[in-house]
C-alpha cells in the first residue's frame, strides 16, 4: 500500500509481541494480495484482466468496492486506476494531454468496465483497477479484528492515517484521533472515539500545483478524469473501516452534495473542509455536529 502503519495494544505483556507480529503478518500479507504495485492477487487481475474471488480478501474489497461505488454515485471508483496512472501519481504527476485523458476515460467506470459473477472479476480489454482508496481501510478492520479476536483489551490499528480502534466490552478505552490541519501541518480537530473507525482523504498529502497554480490531487474524479476539486479534505466516523476510507476519498471529489446523498446509517459522521490556499471553512454532520469532540 505504500504507506506507514502503527498498532497500539492493550494485552497482557507477554502475548504482546505475538499480537504485534500476528497483525503485523496480516497487513503485509494484504498488502501483498490488494497492491497494484505486486504480480500477486491484484497485480494479476490488472494483467490478465480477470481473476478467481477464492482470495477472500479480494472477494471482499471487490464486493465492497462494487456496493461502495454504486452508493457514491460512482465517485468512488476502483477504476479510476488507470486516470490516476495517467496523471503519474504518485511518483511523477504532471498534466496529461486532453486526448490521453480522453482515451483513459473511455476504458474507467465500473459499471461499464467490471463483470462480477459469483467466483471471479473479469475487466473489460484495458481497464485496470486500483483498490488504494479502500485497501489501507480493509487492512486495519482485519488486522484489529486479529488482535481483539486474539486477546487484546483494545487496540487501534493505523495504516496510512486510516484508523480502527476499540476495545473489549467494560475496558470502555476511549481513544483521541486527531484530525490533521489540511493545509498548517498542525492539527484540525481531536475526535474522542470508543468503537469505530476514522479516515481522513485530502488534497495535501499527494499533489502537484499546475501552471496555473491549481493544486492537483492523486484523488481523480471518474466522471471528468481530473483531480477532484469537491472539498479540501474529508475525514469519515463508521463502523468500518474500509467504508469510512471509501467513502472519504468519494467525498473530496462529491463533496457535501455527496454527503447528504448517503444512505442513513452508512456512516456516523463526516467533517468537510471546503476552501482554497487563502482559507478554509469546516463543516460537520452526524455525531460531530452537535460536539465535535465527543
Ligand atoms: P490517501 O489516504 O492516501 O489520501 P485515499 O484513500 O484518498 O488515500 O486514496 C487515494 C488513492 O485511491 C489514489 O492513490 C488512487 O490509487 C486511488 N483513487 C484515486 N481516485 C479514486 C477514485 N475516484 N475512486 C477510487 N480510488 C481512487
Ligand atoms: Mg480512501
Amino acid at each position: 500500500m505504500g504507506t506507514m502503519a502503527s498498532i497500539i495494544v492493550y494485552c497482557p505483556p507477554d502475548t504482546a509481541e505475538a499480537l504485534l507480529e500476528g497483525a503485523e503478518r496480516l497487513v503485509h500479507d494484504l498488502d501483498r494480495r490488494l497492491s497494484v504495485y505486486d504480480d500477486h492477487g491484484l497485480g494479476r487481475l490488472n494483467r490478465l484482466g480477470r481473476a478467481s474471488l477464492d482470495d477472500e480478501h479480494l472477494r471482499a474489497v471487490v464486493t465492497a468496492s462494487d456496493s461502495l461505488q454504486r452508493i457514491t454515485g460512482g465517485a468512488f471508483d476502483p477504476t479510476a486506476g488507470g486516470l490516476v496512472r495517467l496523471w503519474g501519481f504518485p511518483a511523477s504527476p504532471a498534466l496529461p494531454a486532453r486526448e490521453d485523458i480522453d482515451s483513459v476515460l473511455a476504458i474507467t467506470g465500473w459499471e461499464r468496465m467490471v463483470s462480477l459473477s459469483s467466483d471471479s472479476i473479469a475487466l473489460a480489454p484495458g481497464a485496470m483497477v486500483d483498490f488504494g482508496a479502500a485497501a489501507k481501510g480493509y487492512a486495519a478492520d482485519l488486522a484489529y479484528a486479529a488482535l481483539m479476536e486474539r486477546g487484546a483489551s483494545a487496540a487501534l490499528v493505523e495504516i496510512g492515517g486510516e484508523v480502527r480502534c476499540g476495545s473489549r466490552p467494560g475496558f470502555a478505552k476511549v481513544w483521541t484521533v486527531g484530525i490533521r490541519h489540511p493545509r498548517d501541518g498542525g492539527l484540525l480537530d481531536t475526535v474522542r472515539v470508543e468503537q469505530g473507525a476514522l479516515a481522513t482523504s485530502g488534497d495535501y498529502e499527494c499533489f502537484f500545483i499546475d501552471s496555473a497554480g491549481r493544486r492537483l490531487s492523486h484523488i481523480i474524479d471518474p466522471s471528468s478524469g481530473y483531480p477532484a476539486q469537491g472539498a479540501v479534505s474529508a475525514s469519515v466516523l463508521a463502523g468500518s473501516c474500509l467504508v469510512a476510507d471509501a467513502v472519504a476519498t468519494a467525498l473530496v471529489i462529491g463533496g457535501w452534495e455527496l454527503a447528504d446523498s448517503l444512505p442513513e446509517g452508512l456512516v456516523r459522521a463526516i467533517l468537510i473542509v471546503e476552501g482554497d490556499d487563502d482559507g478554509i471553512r469546516v463543516g460537520r454532520s452526524g455525531e460531530w455536529q452537535e460536539s465535535p469532540n465527543g
